[in-house]
């Protein structure tokens, strides 16, 4: 994808290849379409004469289409620009949900995450498989969390076979996001330098120092195997 090549570009000139009333497929975009938790971005799409809002997205085959405000069918050249505001928000939150999962899963004996959701006010939750833990050991890895902020660890990507992920301890962390494999059987795998490798399809910061400090809001009980835990971005 365009987003997890290229994650500063937010605004893309492309041809329509296709279009219904009220949505198109472009040749290239800049849009995350959400997944793990991550929202899909929104955005807007212009071209000579006229303008419509990106609202959403939706899968045909393996293509992946573009739902736009209006009811109308558009062709020619564009320009695709997402929301930048949002997408920050996003980058962020979501480099610091993967610092948290690997606190969490360092400390809590390989604790694996049963959901999580990023929040467009700056807020997020993610969920853990946790038993018998006491929520102030939970709560305490709000100071750990934010020196790896101010480390500055910097964020890679890479591609590997799903088969390999599936061999190595701790590459999987979730009961219930892990992104599908793409039609060539490979797996994203997202690191940050020194501290964690996961399988995820989301955007994030380029280097850990790209996120605001956060502060742990609240954690709950949500039922007898999973504590959830809610953040928020310092000053949203
Ligand atoms: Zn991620």
């Amino acid at each position: 994808m365009f987003c997890h090549e290229y994650p500063d570009i937010l605004e893309t000139e492309a041809e329509v290849l296709d279009a219904r009333p009220g949505a198109v497929l472009l040749s290239r975009h800049p849009f995350f379409p959400g997944g793990g938790g991550q929202l899909p971005d929104r955005g807007l799409l212009s071209w000579r004469g006229g303008e419509s809002a990106v609202v959403g997205f939706f899968e045909d085959g393996e293509q992946l289409w573009i739902r736009l405000a209006d009811e109308i069918e558009i062709d020619g050249a564009v320009v695709a620009a997402a929301d930048a505001h949002l997408r920050q928000i996003m980058r962020e939150l979501h480099t610091d949900l993967h610092i948290l999962n690997a606190l969490v899963y360092q400390q809590f004996d390989g604790a694996l995450v049963t959901g999580a959701q990023m929040n467009d006010d700056g807020t997020a939750r993610i969920d853990f498989d946790l038993t018998a833990t006491d929520n102030d050991k939970l709560r305490a890895l709000e100071p750990a969390l934010n020196d790896v902020l101010a480390q500055d660890l910097r964020v890679s990507d890479s591609r590997i076979p799903m088969v390999d992920a599936q061999q190595q301890k701790g590459l999987l962390r979730s009961r219930s996001v892990a992104p599908p494999p793409s039609p060539d059987g490979m797996v994203r795998i997202v690191e940050i330098r020194g501290l964690d490798r996961q399988a995820c399809g989301g955007t994030h910061v380029a280097s850990t120092g790209g996120s605001r400090p956060v502060r742990i809001l609240k954690i709950d009980n949500k039922g007898r195997h999973n504590r959830r835990i809610r953040l928020a971005l310092d000053g949203v």
